[in-house]
C-alpha cells in the first residue's frame, strides 16, 4: 500500500522519541512492501522559533492531506512565561480542531513484566487491559469563558450527535474486544451528564444489545480504576473526565514514557501521539523511552492504514523487548542496567 504521513517531532523528548518510531516505520514498511512516504515538518515550540507560529500554515497543509500524523510532544519552559500569547499548546489544539479528530483512544496494558513498575500493588494490576475513549473536541474546554472582577464561568455544553458519535464509536472498539462498556458521567448533578446517559442508553440499547453496558459516575470510576483496574474493558466519557481519569489510568502502567494514543474524527486519518509531553526534565539526554511513541506507531498502522499484522508484529516485539530487559531507565528493574532510547528503538527492531 502507498500513504502519506506527517511526522511533528515537536519539542523537547519529542525528537528523540520520534526517531525511533521512524525507524520501525520504516522497517516495516520496506519488509512489508508498503511505500510509506514521510515528511517532518515543524510544530510546537520549534516551529514558534523557527516561523513565529507553533502550526505553520505549511505543517497543518501536509497534516490535512496526509492519512495520518504522527506527533512526538510539545512544549517546554522556553516558551511557557506567563506574559507568552503565543504558545505551543496552541498549535496542539487548532491541529486537533482542524483534523476533526473527535474521540481520544489511550488504551493501558499492563505489561506482565512491568507489574513492579507501578506504585500499586502488583495483584491488583494482574490481567489490567483496558481501552479509554474520551471525547475530545466538545464540553467544557470548549464552551464560552468569561471572568467578572469576582466571578468566573465555563460554560459545558454537549449536543446529542456530539456524544451520540462518540458513543458508537467507543461500541464499535468494545465490539472488537471483551464487549463491556461502561459510561462515565455525574448525571446525579450535571444536566450535560443526564443527556449524555440517556443518549448513551438509547444507542447500546438499539445498535448495540450484544454489548454490556454500565454507567457509572466519575467519582465512583475514579475510585474503581484502581480498586479493581482489571474489570474494565471499554470505557467512554466526555472531555474534562477523560482528562483526569485517563491520567490516572497511565499509573497502571508504571510510567508515562509506555502509553500511546490515538485521536481519531470520521474516516481513517489520525493524530497520533505518546500520552507524555515533552520532559524537559530529561530532554537532550537520549533516556527517554520509546515505546509509547512506537505503540502510537502499532495504533496509526491499524487504525489509519488498516495494516493490522504490521502493528500486532510492532505490538509483540515493543513487548519482546521490554520483557527481555530492554528498558529506559523509568522502568528499569531496581538494580538492573537501564538502556539508551537508541538502544530499545534497536531491541524493537531486532525483534521485528
Ligand atoms: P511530561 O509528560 O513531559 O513529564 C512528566 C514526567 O514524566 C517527567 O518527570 C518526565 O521526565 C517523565 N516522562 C515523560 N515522558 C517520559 C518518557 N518517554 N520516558 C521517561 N520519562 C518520561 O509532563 P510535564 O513535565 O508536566 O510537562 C512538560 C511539558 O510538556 C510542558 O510544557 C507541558 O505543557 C508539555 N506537555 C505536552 C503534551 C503534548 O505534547 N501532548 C502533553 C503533556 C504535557
Amino acid at each position: 500500500m502507498k500513504a502519506r504521513i506527517a511526522v511533528l517531532p515537536g519539542d523537547g523528548i519529542g525528537p528523540e522519541v520520534i526517531a525511533e518510531g521512524v525507524r520501525c516505520l520504516r522497517a516495516l514498511a520496506e519488509r512489508h512492501g508498503h511505500e510509506l512516504i514521510l515528511t517532518e515538518l515543524p510544530f510546537g515550540g520549534a516551529a514558534i522559533d523557527l516561523a513565529g507560529t507553533p502550526l505553520p500554515e505549511d505543517t497543518l497543509a501536509a497534516c490535512l492531506q496526509a492519512d495520518a500524523v504522527l506527533l512526538g510532544a510539545i512544549g517546554g519552559p522556553k516558551w511557557s512565561a506567563p506574559e507568552a500569547t503565543v504558545r505551543p499548546e496552541q498549535g496542539l489544539l487548532a491541529l486537533r480542531r482542524a483534523l476533526g479528530v473527535y474521540a481520544n483512544l489511550r488504551p493501558v496494558k499492563v505489561h506482565p513484566a512491568l507489574l513492579g513498575a507501578s506504585t500499586l500493588k502488583p495483584q491488583v494490576l494482574e490481567g489490567v487491559d483496558l481501552l479509554f475513549v474520551r471525547e475530545l473536541t466538545g464540553g467544557i474546554y470548549f464552551g464560552e469563558k468569561r471572568r467578572e472582577p469576582d466571578s468566573a464561568t465555563d460554560v459545558c455544553t454537549y449536543t446529542v450527535a456530539e456524544i451520540e458519535r462518540i458513543v458508537r464509536a467507543a461500541a464499535r472498539l468494545a465490539q472488537k474486544r471483551r464487549r463491556k462498556l461502561v459510561s462515565i458521567d455525574k448525571s446525579n448533578v450535571l444536566e450535560t451528564s443526564r443527556l449524555w446517559r440517556a443518549v448513551a442508553t438509547r444507542i447500546m440499547r438499539t445498535e448495540f444489545p450484544q454489548i454490556a453496558l454500565e454507567h457509572m459516575l466519575v467519582d465512583s470510576a475514579a475510585m474503581h480504576l484502581i480498586r479493581r483496574p482489571s474489570d474494565f474493558d471499554v470505557l467512554v466519557t466526555e472531555n474534562m473526565f477523560g482528562d483526569i481519569l485517563t491520567d490516572e489510568a497511565s499509573m497502571l502502567a508504571g510510567s508515562l514514557g509506555l502509553l500511546p494514543s490515538a485521536s481519531l474524527g470520521e474516516g481513517t486519518r489520525g493524530l497520533y501521539e505518546p500520552i507524555h509531553g515533552s520532559a524537559p526534565d530529561i530532554a537532550g539526554r537520549g533516556i527517554a523511552n520509546p515505546c509509547g511513541t512506537l505503540l502510537s506507531v502499532a495504533l496509526l498502522l491499524r487504525h489509519s492504514l488498516g495494516l493490522e499484522r504490521e502493528a500486532a508484529a510492532l505490538e509483540r516485539a515493543v513487548s519482546a523487548a521490554i520483557e527481555q530487559g530492554a528498558r529506559t531507565p523509568d522502568i528499569a528493574a531496581k538494580g538492573a542496567r537501564a538502556i539508551s532510547t537508541r538502544e530499545v528503538g534497536e531491541a524493537v527492531l531486532a525483534k521485528l
